[in-house]
């Protein structure tokens, strides 16, 4: 293969462009991430991020940024022009991937953490004030045509780009993709407040769902709040976005120039749409460059984030000479799947409360609140993302296959944390039982070839050494016995590709993923 400068060159460093690069570059992957400005963007779009999205950036090597700098997002709380409520959802601090169900935070200080992150990664290099202009895919190889800020143009050369260029990306347009459009689009003022003297906010998170103003107050991380305010009709962009209508607005929640600095204001059309194809030859999108949708489910950098660990492992993969190219075909089908769900959920929530009709505000209110009587609604948050359906997972893998598993602390000798810094990442064959005395010696061999790990789960109180983990807090035990599962097999972005119920599936769903993965190489 011809000399290239990078194995994966990332265009734009942005959260999902710089979370990529890391995964790949901790798998020891040569990555150039090129950026169009000089420096990272100061101000926050996001303000919070789910479990998995935790989990991931956990495994990036920000455990510090996720649980130092953050706050669980708690409580939220719907409610319409009086004040009555329609929706309570107490988001646990402790939800399916240990980290909490959402944890609130300061997008800069995410984006300052993977930057430090990438620092410590010497086969990482960023390239910022690099404008991407020109694209062309070789077959062997992918060159970028990058333009700095004095006019001077450099050509890079890599095996794989990825465009996570964000919402106007310009390798999408290279990839020639047409849009699917839900045609859901709300204009948002968006105000970012830091209070002179702290305040306790219960709930922390607030949607009032008045047809005359719909608009949102939100933890925005520790210091931080954001508050939003819909436009509603007879009122221009213009008229909204300004300084005074901010602070007049933001009034209505004795948010005043008196006790809090207006960090900045700016209003944003939300959309909701997700590229066609994701994929052409050695280009790729992820993030906001395949999909839009409006934040009301907190999704959207979150499902960006997923798409870096989908695509991380498959590349991963392919770059060893594992996989062949058809591995990332799975990486779009798969993806594009979840983030359609993700849509069309934020979608739906947007139409709850965007609803500037006075009478259908009021018809909607009865609906939540005799639900809300009848005790629906007031659980955990249903998850945002759908398990997998079809991709690379085993056929027939059991109730568990597609579905992302669980994380929870472990101990191991005398070694207590959480699963994924005690075991660490990749394939794992999570089992109660020693899985050897099952796989047959090719199976056990390909499962060492793509490093997988070999973990027995046992009781808390059970000496746990070796391939042994003890199950301190009572999860992996009681989730594989309810799926009736002996085993799981999960990949290295956590969802399961098959389970194990009879001994034979040991070497069988071994053997399956052998098979995939084969006719993966073999279909290049
Ligand atoms: C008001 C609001 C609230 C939100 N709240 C949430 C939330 O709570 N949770 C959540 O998960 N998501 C939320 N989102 C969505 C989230 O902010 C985005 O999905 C996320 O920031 C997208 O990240 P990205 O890395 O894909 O793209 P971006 O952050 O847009 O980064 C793209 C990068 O590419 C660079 N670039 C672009 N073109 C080129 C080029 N030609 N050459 C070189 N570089 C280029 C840009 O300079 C930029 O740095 C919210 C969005 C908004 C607007």
């Amino acid at each position: 293969m011809r000399e290239v400068d990078t194995d994966v060159l990332i265009v734009g460093d942005g959260p999902v462009g710089q979370t990529l690069a890391v995964l790949m570059a901790q798998r020891g992957w040569a990555v150039t991430v090129v950026d169009r400005w000089p420096q990272p963007y100061t101000m926050s779009r996001a303000v919070a991020f789910d479990s998995e999205a935790a989990r991931i950036l956990s495994a990036a090597g920000i455990t510090d940024f996720v649980s130092g700098e953050t706050e669980p997002s708690g409580r939220y709380v719907w409610q319409n022009a009086e004040g009555k409520i329609l929706l309570d959802i107490q988001g646990s601090p402790k939800g399916w991937c240990h980290w909490p169900d959402s944890t609130s935070m300061y997008q800069p200080g995410l984006e300052g953490a993977l930057t430090d992150r990438g620092k410590q990664l010497p086969t990482l290099r960023v390239l910022r004030g690099q404008e991407a202009v020109d694209v062309a895919d070789h077959g062997s190889h992918v060159e970028l045509t990058c333009v700095g800020s004095t006019g001077e143009r450099q050509v890079l050369s890599a095996r794989w780009l990825v465009g996570c260029d964000g919402a106007n990306s310009f390798v999408r347009g290279r990839i020639g993709t047409g849009m699917r459009d839900l045609r859901f689009s709300r204009d948002w003022l968006i105000c970012d407040v830091v209070l002179d003297e702290p305040r306790t906010f219960d709930p922390n998170n607030l949607q009032i769902c008045d047809p005359a103003r719909p608009r949102t107050e939100a933890s925005a991380g520790p210091g931080h709040r954001r508050w939003e305010f819909m436009r509603v009709e007879g009122e221009s962009v213009d008229e909204l976005d300004t300084v005074e209508s901010a602070w007049r607005l933001l009034k209505l929640f004795d948010i005043t120039p008196d006790n809090a600095t207006l960090l900045r204001h700016a209003v944003y059309s939300f959309q909701a749409k997700w590229a066609e194809s994701w994929r052409s030859g050695r280009m790729l999108i992820a993030g906001d460059a395949a999909h839009l949708m409006p934040p009301f489910a907190g999704q959207g950098m979150c499902s960006g984030i997923r798409d870096a660990a989908n695509l991380a492992w498959k590349l991963d993969l392919l770059l060893r000479g594992q996989a062949a190219d058809a591995v990332l075909d799975t990486y779009v089908s798969e993806r594009v799947k979840h983030v359609q769900h993700a849509v069309r959920m934020s979608v739906d929530l947007g139409k709850v409360i965007c609803q500037l009709d006075p009478a259908a505000a009021a018809d909607r209110d009865t609906v939540m609140i005799a639900a809300r009587e009848r005790g629906v609604g007031t659980g955990a948050p249903q998850a945002p993302v759908h398990p997998l359906r079809g991709g690379l997972l085993c056929s027939g893998g059991g109730r568990l296959a597609g579905k992302l598993s669980p994380q929870a602390r472990i101990r191991r000798g005398a070694e207590a944390g959480l699963f994924d810094d005690v075991v660490g990442t990749g394939f794992v064959l999570l089992s109660v039982e020693d899985p050897r005395q099952f796989l047959d010696a090719d199976a056990l061999a390909f499962l060492e070839s793509v490093g997988t790990r070999l973990v027995t789960v046992v009781p808390a109180d059970a000496t746990a050494s070796g391939d042994a983990v003890a199950d301190v807090e009572d999860v992996y035990l009681p989730y594989l016995a309810g799926a009736e599962a002996r085993a799981v097999l999960v990949r290295p972005d956590y969802y399961v590709f098959g389970q194990v119920t009879n001994a034979e599936d040991y070497s069988a769903l071994a053997g399956d993923l052998r098979q995939q993965i084969s006719a993966l190489t073999m279909a290049s």
